[in-house]
């Protein structure tokens, strides 16, 4: 089963995204984390990325559509779950093909709804955290890269969720539930059939 998590920032992707590897053995795709991974190994596509994140903005699609293709052709048994991609309808389409040339499909897209005043606490809470605890912060978890986030996200990302609609593939999670609350929810998504377009 190949899904993807679609959410703004905080929402809670990657959190759900690693219990879902845990439990169900899928092969988590995290565009983010592989730019992150680019950046620091000080190729020349990471010198290229890391302007661009710091920002918040997004980075090109050619570049995370070239990340994914790359570990498409690999497989998984368990399935892809797409963390943080697509993030534009381009990259939307770009993946279609993707699977389809690797005679795949995309089961369902999980919407992560969260309100925008618990994104920014969640985020700058998670910085804060980290700085005490001697941890390294995310260069683009501070205010100004937060706010060009969530307006990439609301612009270029948030017409995914009409786009997944009208292809009968979505269902909205409520966000703001516990962790555990959510992972039920997911569940519940992934495996009964009668929740599409939920
Ligand atoms: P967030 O917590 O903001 O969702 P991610 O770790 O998913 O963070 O992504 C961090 C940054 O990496 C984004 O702000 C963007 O600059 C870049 N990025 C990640 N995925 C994509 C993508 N699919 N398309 C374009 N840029 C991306």
């Amino acid at each position: 089963m190949n899904i993807i998590l679609l959410g703004p920032p905080g929402a809670g992707k990657g959190t759900q995204a690693r219990h879902l590897v845990e439990t169900r053995g899928m092969v988590q795709l995290s565009t983010g984390d592989m730019l992150r991974e680019a950046k620091s190994s000080g190729t020349e596509m990471g010198k290229v990325v890391a302007d661009v994140m710091a920002r918040g903005a997004l980075v090109t699609d050619d570049i995370v559509i070239g990340l994914i293709r790359e570990k498409l052709a690999a497989g998984a048994e368990g399935g892809f779950i797409f963390d943080g991609f697509p993030r534009t309808l381009p990259q939307a389409d770009a993946l279609a093909e993707l699977l389809a040339y690797e005679g795949q499909s995309l089961d369902r897209v999980i919407e992560l709804q969260v309100d925008e005043n618990v994104l920014i606490d969640r985020i700058v809470g998670r910085a804060q955290e980290a700085a005490a605890a001697g941890q390294p912060v995310r260069e683009d978890d501070n205010a100004e890269s937060l706010k060009t986030r969530l307006i990439a996200y609301y612009k270029q990302t948030s017409p995914l969720v009409g786009y997944y609609y009208a292809k009968g593939k979505l269902t909205r999670v409520d966000g703001l539930g516990s962790i555990d609350a959510v992972q039920d929810e997911i569940a519940i998504a992934l495996d009964g059939s009668s929740t599409a377009n939920t």
